[in-house]
């Protein structure tokens, strides 16, 4: 059996990547959601061990010490981090793994592992990506302002990305990521590694 691939899947909050993400996941039995923990407080409707594992500061830096993360990484005042572990034996199931992470976290894992593939979703516009990050009513006016701020300057590394994905329609965002899926697929190394089986 093939080992399975990771695919990075960055973009501001707000962007919509988690209904892209319930969208690509509908069906998908061959691929695997890296649950990452944060210190984050749960917003509503968020759920401990599906959405994240919410632990403490002290906890986190427990796991760091343990080098129990594959990445991590400070976002707008929380830390959020991948477990090594998980990530791991999803791909030596063969199945592919999507990372959910920003983009330091995002650099972090390209260097360790240079054959992780990286796509990165943008809004259509920035007055779409502030409105819906008004419309999720999750966040305080200030936190708002620091996502739109961290959004902007996450754009410019966009373009170390392998593939750029714009989210005007669901639909549409979760076709292109499949194609990218399917195509990453389909690279000479990959299908050699098979027919050597
Ligand atoms: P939110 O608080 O909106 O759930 O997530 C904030 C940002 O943290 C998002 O851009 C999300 O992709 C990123 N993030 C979530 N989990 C991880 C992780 O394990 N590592 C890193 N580096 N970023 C993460």
């Amino acid at each position: 059996m093939a080992r399975g691939k990771t695919f990075i899947i960055s973009g501001p909050s707000g962007v919509g990547k988690s209904t892209v993400l319930k969208n690509l996941f509908e069906g998908r039995e061959d691929l695997y959601f890296s649950i990452s923990a944060t210190t984050r407080e749960p917003r509503e409707g968020e759920t401990d061990g599906v959405h994240y594992h919410f632990i403490s500061v002290e906890r986190f830096q427990e796991l760091i010490e343990a080098d129990a993360f594959l990445e991590y990484a400070e976002y707008v005042g929380n830390f959020y981090g991948t477990p090594k572990k998980y990530v791991d034996k999803a791909m030596d199931d063969g199945k592919d793994v999507i990372l959910d992470i920003e983009v330091q976290g995002a650099l972090q894992v390209s260097n360790k592992r240079p054959d992780t593939i990286r796509i990165f979703i943008a809004p259509p516009s920035w007055d779409e990506l502030e409105r819906r990050l008004r419309c999720r009513g999750t966040d305080s006016e200030e936190k708002i302002q620091k996502r739109l701020v961290r959004a902007k300057s996450e754009l410019r590394t966009a373009d170390v990305y392998d593939y750029f994905v714009i989210n005007d329609t669901v639909d549409r965002a979760v076709r292109e990521i499949n194609a990218i899926m399917l195509a990453e697929h389909c690279k000479p190394a990959e299908r050699m590694k098979i027919l050597s089986e």
